[in-house]
């Protein structure tokens, strides 16, 4: 015991000492010269219970679908009850506005009745920017692949954890999205970046995508708009989408 109260002695001192010098420093200067007022934030109103917020831009707010486009133009999905549902085999659709950096939530249900397995057990997909997916699956109880269950940057980054609710019930992500930037000769200048958090569980840390996502093979980057529509997947199950709304950033 004794060596080691004599070890401690010094060290309490230098501690002491350089807790006293701090605190001096501290006295002199000016606090105001590292005060920073500009620009100020706007001021956003916060929606109640995810509803969008004062400046978001409301995609679908279950009352129509007239700011997404199918493949023959109009978007073919059934709207009930609130929500937007996959008609199988009609395709994906898209946002009529074109998005770069963003915010996005989103509400999906996958169905209460399950069928399939895998991979085709509620399977349907959020591509931002209409190339890079985060995976919307039924994974409650439902092993595939780690790096294509719900959450999933597809093919690219496993989720950090398996957040999801039982089929038939609504779960959200809320997505932060930093879209590439390209150089003007066409390569990479900057990979773009997905935060993800599903039912209030943080399952994407800001990773880098490799590229657009692939079902097959390695994803490479190809030089593409600033701005580009969002997608909902159709992968022939009838997943449900509600409440969505997006900030540019
Ligand atoms: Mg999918």
């Amino acid at each position: 015991m004794k060596p080691n109260y004599q070890f401690k002695k010094p060290a309490f001192f230098i501690v002491l000492l350089s807790t006293l010098s701090i605190v001096k420093g501290q006295e002199k200067g000016d606090p105001k010269l590292t005060e920073v007022w500009e620009p100020e934030p706007k001021v956003v109103t916060p929606g109640v219970n995810n509803d969008p917020p004062s400046d978001a831009i409301v995609l679908f707010d279950g009352s129509s679908l007239k700011d997404w486009k199918g493949k023959d133009g109009k978007a073919p999905w059934v709207l009930e009850g609130g929500a937007m549902t996959v008609k199988p085999q009609t395709g994906a659709i898209q946002t009529k506005r074109a998005f770069g950096d963003v915010q996005l939530h989103i509400e999906w249900r996958t169905p209460a009745k399950i069928e399939g397995e895998g991979q085709g057990r509620g399977n349907s997909g959020i591509f931002l920017q209409g190339l890079y997916e985060v995976q919307v699956l039924d994974s409650y109880e439902n092993r595939t692949y780690a790096n294509g269950q719900a959450g999933s940057i597809y093919k690219q980054h496993i989720p950090l954890a398996n957040a999801c609710r039982p089929p038939g019930e609504w779960q959200t992500y809320d997505i932060i999205y930093q879209a590439p930037l390209f150089k003007s000769d066409g390569s990479l200048g900057r990979p773009a970046r997905v935060t993800v958090i599903h039912n209030g569980v943080l399952i994407q840390n800001s990773v880098e995508l490799e590229g657009p996502s692939l079902y097959i093979g390695r994803p490479k980057y190809k030089a593409h708009a600033e701005k580009l529509p969002l997608v909902l997947q159709d992968h022939n199950n009838p997943v449900s989408y509600r409440n969505i709304w997006i900030r540019e950033l």
